[in-house]
């Protein structure tokens, strides 16, 4: 079964808060990673400014696809929250002094725009008040990349396992064991008719 972000049904976008260019460099990159292979539409960055952790995300939507996910930069991470809130959406806040997620994911499920907040070092207190919900993934101290991961599989229930990018250059063949690697550039006219013009289908008649 091959999944478009669209077939989700919900427009998500990771806030992460508080990024350190120094210390945050390689989990900053993850939960991006993780909000792009999980469904989200896209990540916006706070905290200190870091060119190289967008370029670097940028370059693995270029090859393994995005379909417009959408990476940025924001001084102004109040401004986000409100606004988002504001349009109708609803913010959630992922931490341990949360509520349990299965008591509340119910309730955002009832959205269709979701922003999911993480945080880094010490979130300010002013975000456990501003959201809709502060959302915890367990009552252990763990990692924004785990909490972010589990929060998209429960609200998507599964379905953001078998995500799929039209715009994407190569694709994984699940294989039992070794690698298999498509390149989707490289798909030929007649297989391209054969398959019903669709990439989608074509990576889907794949995996079969
Ligand atoms: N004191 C933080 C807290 O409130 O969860 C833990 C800091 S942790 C290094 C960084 C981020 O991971 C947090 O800001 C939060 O978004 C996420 N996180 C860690 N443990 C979590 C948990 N049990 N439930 C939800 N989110 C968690």
């Amino acid at each position: 079964m091959v999944v478009l972000r669209k077939d989700l049904g919900y427009r998500v976008v990771v806030l992460r808060l508080g990024h350190r260019r120094e210390r945050d460099k390689r989990i900053s990159t993850h939960v991006g990673l993780v909000a792009r292979a999980f469904g989200a539409a896209g990540i916006i960055y706070s905290g200190e400014e870091d060119k190289s952790l967008i370029e670097s995300l940028a370059r693995v939507v270029a090859r393994w696809g995005g379909d417009g996910f959408e990476v940025s930069y924001t001084r102004e991470w109040r401004g986000v929250i409100k606004e988002w809130r504001e349009k109708g959406g609803c913010a959630v806040h992922l931490t341990m002094y949360g509520l349990p997620v299965d008591s509340v994911i119910d309730l955002v499920r009832r959205y269709k725009d979701i922003l999911v907040i993480v945080g880094s070092e010490k979130v300010p207190r002013e975000v456990y008040d501003i959201v809709d919900h502060n959302i915890s993934i367990g009552t252990q101290p763990h990692s924004e990349v785990a909490a972010l991961a589990i929060f998209l599989d429960r609200l998507f229930q599964g379905k953001e396992l078998d995500i799929n990018f039209t715009d994407a250059k190569i694709a994984i063949v699940p294989t039992p064991r070794g690698k298999r690697i498509i390149n989707l550039e490289n798909i030929s006219e007649e297989k391209t008719y054969h398959h019903s013009h669709d990439r989608r289908f074509i990576t889907d008649s794949l995996y079969r």
